[in-house]
């Protein structure tokens, strides 16, 4: 890899972001479109040219003769690994430089610990290694957890009970590779953003459900992160004055009542109301018990459905009062509840909401098939190369190189 002067890397993310979005580019209209210098863009896109980011597709003739040379970047010159930790899974991909995933892999989490989280990211990118065709420029993560504002260490995780872990450190020393991680609903708003069903949406919120609820705020096209990088923390926000006590500290948060664990409390709880044998019922211990029993239209289940959508629904109401995006998405696994929950969380909305703010706003449950985060955790590495270094970048396809 030939590396580029550092003065001239400045600019680099701003140049290959322009050059994804409109395919073939002159480098006037680089300049323009850039605000960068003439010179600037000059020494970055012959770099990007030498390094096999970008090739010359042809010229546009302007006027008395002249002509432009017409850039097209080489989305698959180089690759990254993004990786998505759901409660009890890690899907990972290969993804080229527009985000869009080459190869998938999945593998178990086998316990709470970062450890556990860790040695599932291994395991899937150890899966993907042998179907790599060029560099990789890095891997990014969607953790279960708040992350530091350089996204290197995970700051606090109420439902595993992590606090100030250097996650990305123990990950990079495992895989000799760079990492960036960005809480998980966060990762999924980007990838929405790069690859999902509304493009062009640029003010939406994706509210990740699972043992944790948080979401990913888009604003004006970026990730918004908050002064610290604690932006998003729906799961806890008050929605039951005196309810019950969080892992937070706090008393009645969304967590108490919309996660995963709360859910499953919930149902157990009705079935014991309706004095149901627990014995000759089916049991109810995990996520897939749920989805069992709303499929076979288990009343008592498809009640605790709907209650968990009038609650996300009312936080998700208070997001669009604040916000105004025109696009709400739900995704996690919880997601995997589909109509019963969505339509809750629509109905809860619409009763709650401004009516100026819900104007052609849609609430949808994802459409990427679980794989936002780890589109998303890509597109993080792609954000921001100008933090991944030329000199790590690429070594664990070193031999593929040349
Ligand atoms: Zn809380």
């Amino acid at each position: 890899v030939q590396k580029a002067p550092f003065a001239a890397r400045e600019g680099r993310d701003t140049i290959i972001n322009l050059l994804r979005e409109q395919p073939r580019t002159s480098r006037a209209e680089l300049v323009s479109r850039s605000g960068l210098s003439k010179a600037t863009v000059s020494e970055i896109t012959n770099a990007l040219l030498a390094e096999g980011f970008v090739r010359e597709v042809g010229k546009l003739q302007i006027n008395r003769g002249r002509s432009r040379v017409l850039l097209e970047l080489q989305p698959r010159a180089r690759l990254v690994f993004g990786a998505q930790l759901d409660d009890r899974s890690c899907t990972a991909i290969i993804a080229d430089l527009r985000a869009e995933p080459q190869f998938r892999a999945e593998r178990p989490v086998l316990g709470t610990s970062p450890e556990h989280f860790i040695d599932a990211i291994v395991a899937c990118v150890d899966e993907l290694q042998p179907h790599l065709t060029a560099p990789v420029l890095g891997l990014g993560i969607g953790v279960p957890a708040s992350v530091d504002p350089n996204g290197r260490r995970v700051t606090l995780s109420v439902p595993y009970g992590w606090r100030d872990i250097p996650f990305a450190e123990l990950v990079e020393a495992k895989l000799q590779l760079p990492v960036l991680l960005a809480n998980r609903a966060k990762v999924a708003a980007l990838g929405e953003l790069w690859q999902g069903a509304n493009p062009g949406v640029n003010d939406f919120v994706y509210v990740y459900v699972g043992d944790g609820i948080v979401a990913g705020i888009v604003a004006n096209g970026s990730l918004y992160f908050g002064s610290a990088g604690g932006a998003g923390e729906l799961g806890h926000i008050t929605v039951v004055p005196d309810g019950q006590p969080c892992g937070c500290g706090n008393h009645g948060c969304l967590h108490t009542v919309s996660s995963i664990s709360a859910i499953l409390r919930s149902a157990r709880a009705r079935r014991r109301q309706a004095d149901l044998d627990p014995a000759t019922d089916d049991p109810l211990n995990t996520l897939d018990d749920l989805l069992a029993a709303v499929e076979h239209g288990d009343p008592l289940v498809l009640e605790t459905i709907d209650e968990t959508g009038v609650y996300l629904g009312l936080a998700i109401a208070n997001v669009i009062n604040l916000l105004n995006p025109s696009l709400v998405v739900v995704g996690g696994p919880v997601a995997r509840f589909g109509a019963p929950l969505i339509n809750a969380i629509r109905r809860e909305v619409r009763r709650r909401a401004l009516r100026e703010s819900l104007a052609g706003i849609e609430i949808v449950l994802s459409t990427l098939a679980e794989q936002e985060g780890a589109i998303g955790a890509a597109a993080l590495v792609l954000d921001h190369l100008e933090s991944i270094s030329p000199d790590t970048a690429g070594r664990l396809a070193a031999d593929d190189d040349d």
